[in-house]
C-alpha cells in the first residue's frame, strides 16, 4: 500500500477586493483557515518578487500547520485588471515530515506542474467554466499521485537489489558497528538536506510520530570496517527543550548544524549543546556544522566566531553545503573516526551483532573452548 503523501491542493488567486483567496481546493473539507493561510502566503511571496513570476517550483513552509507546499505560480492575463494580470498560484500540500521526498524529486514534478498551469491559464483566459479548471486540478492530483507511486517503487526496488548484492557479496557489507547520530539545529538550517545528500533516502526511512523524528540509515567504510549510521532527524520546527529524552537516548554522535547565513541559528548552537548535555549522560562525540556555504554573499557568521565556539565546546567544525555536496562525506567520515576511536580507547566496545555474526559465534562456541571474558563496568 502506498502512503498518500498529498495533503491537499489549493488553487488561489489575488482578488482586487478580497485579496488572496482560494478558488478551488482538495479535499473538499480542507479547513477555510488553511485555504486562507496558503493563499495569503503564496500570493504575497509572489507580490514580493517585484512582479517577476518565479519560473521554477518552490518549496514553501507553513510551520503553523506542520505542512509544506510545492508552489507553482502563474499569471493570468486580464485586460480589465490594473496590472493587466491576475496573480495566481497552485499549491501541493504535504506533511513537513515528508519534505525530503519533494526535495529529492522536485525535478520530476516540474513538467507536470508546467503543463497543468498552462492548461489552467488557457482555460481562465478564455473565461471557461470553473468546473473545467476543477477537472484540470483533479487530473493534476491523480498524476502527482502516480508519479509518487512510481518513484517510491523505484527507490525501494533499488534498495532491494542493493541488499541482495550485499548478501551475495560474501557478506562484505554487514555492519561491524552501528552508531546513532542525532542531527540538531534550528528549523531551516538544512538538517534534512544534509542527511538527504549523504543517504539519498527519501522514501526509505522510518518516521516516529511520537517524537517527530525521521530515521535513515547509511553504511560507510572506515578503515577496514563497515560502520552503519542511523541518523535521527528532527522532522519539524522543534526547538531545544522541546525535543524529548528518547531522541537523545543512546546517541553515539551529534551534529550541531547552523546556517552560515543566519546568525541566530549560530547563536543557538550553544543552546542545543546544553540541551543535549541535560538530556544525555555520558560523553558524546560530534561536530559543529556551518551549512549553506555556497551562499557566499549572504554569509552572516564569521569564521573567527565559529573557531571560538569550537574551542569553547571542544568540537571541531566543518563548513558544508548540502546544495553542492561540499564536505558532506568528509563530515561523516570524521564522525566515524571520532566515535570509533573514542569507543575503542575504552574496554566497552559497542559491537553490533548481525545475524551472521551471532551464528558464527555460536559455531565458534561449539568447536572452541570458551575463553573467560573479562567484564569491565563503566
Ligand atoms: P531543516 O529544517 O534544518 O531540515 O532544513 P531543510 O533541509 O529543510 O532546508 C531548509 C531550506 O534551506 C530549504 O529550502 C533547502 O533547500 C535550503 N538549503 C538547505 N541546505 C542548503 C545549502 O547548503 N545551500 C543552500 N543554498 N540552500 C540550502
Ligand atoms: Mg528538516
Amino acid at each position: 500500500m502506498v502512503k498518500d503523501f498529498i495533503k491537499g491542493i489549493i488553487y488561489s488567486q489575488f482578488d482586487e477586493k478580497a485579496g488572496p483567496r482560494a478558488l478551488i481546493w482538495i479535499p473538499p473539507d480542507l479547513p477555510e483557515k488553511v485555504q486562507d493561510l496558503i493563499s495569503l502566503k503564496t500570493i504575497n511571496i509572489l507580490a514580493g518578487e517585484n512582479g517577476v513570476i518565479p519560473e521554477s517550483l518552490a518549496v514553501v513552509p507553513f510551520p503553523s500547520i506542520k505542512l509544506k507546499g510545492l508552489v507553482k505560480y502563474m499569471e493570468i492575463k486580464d485586460p480589465i485588471r490594473r496590472g493587466k494580470a491576475i496573480d495566481s498560484s497552485i499549491t501541493l500540500l504535504f506533511d513537513e515530515v515528508d519534505d525530503l521526498i519533494f526535495y529529492k524529486y522536485i525535478k520530476n514534478f516540474e513538467d507536470l506542474c508546467s503543463k497543468t498551469v498552462k492548461e489552467i491559464v488557457k482555460l481562465e483566459e478564455k473565461k471557461a467554466h470553473r468546473k473545467q479548471v476543477q477537472d484540470e486540478i483533479n487530473k493534476f492530483q491523480l498524476n502527482v499521485q502516480s508519479i509518487l507511486n512510481e518513484l517510491q517503487e523505484e527507490e525501494v526496488s533499488v534498495q532491494e537489489s542493493a541488499a541482495f548484492a550485499e548478501v551475495s557479496g560474501e557478506g562484505a557489507d554487514l555492519a561491524d558497528y552501528e552508531y546513532k547520530l542525532i542531527v540538531c539545529g534550528d528549523p531551516h538550517v538544512g538538517k534534512t538536506s544534509t542527511i538527504l545528500r549523504f543517504t539519498d533516502n527519501a522514501f526509505r526511512r522510518t518516521y516516529i510520530p511520537t517524537l517527530g523524528v525521521n530515521l535513515s540509515k547509511k553504511q560507510i567504510r572506515y578503515k577496514d570496517l563497515n560502520v552503519k549510521f542511523v541518523l535521527w532527524d528532527i522532522a519539524g520546527q522543534s526547538k531545544f527543550q522541546t525535543m524529548r529524552r528518547p531522541f537523545y537516548k543512546g546517541a553515539d554522535g551529534q551534529l550541531l548544524v547552523f546556517d552560515l547565513t543566519d546568525l541566530e541559528s549560530f547563536e543557538n548552537i550553544t543552546n542545543w549543546y546544553k540541551d543535549i548535555k541535560t538530556n544525555l549522560k555520558g560523553e558524546l562525540r560530534g561536530l559543529i556544522i556551518g551549512n549553506k556555504n555556497d551562499l557566499v554573499d549572504q554569509r552572516k557568521v564569521e569564521e573567527e566566531n565559529i573557531k571560538k565556539l569550537s574551542q569553547k565546546l571542544d568540537l571541531e567544525f566543518f563548513e558544508i553545503s548540502a546544495l553542492t555536496g561540499e564536505n558532506i562525506n568528509e563530515v561523516f567520515y570524521k564522525l566515524a573516526e571520532l566515535i570509533y576511536e573514542r569507543k575503542n580507547e575504552k574496554p566497552s566496545k559497542k559491537k553490533v551483532e548481525t545475524k551472521s555474526a551471532k551464528k558464527m559465534k555460536k559455531s565458534v562456541k561449539k568447536t572452541a573452548p570458551k575463553k573467560k571474558e573479562s567484564t569491565t563496568r563503566n
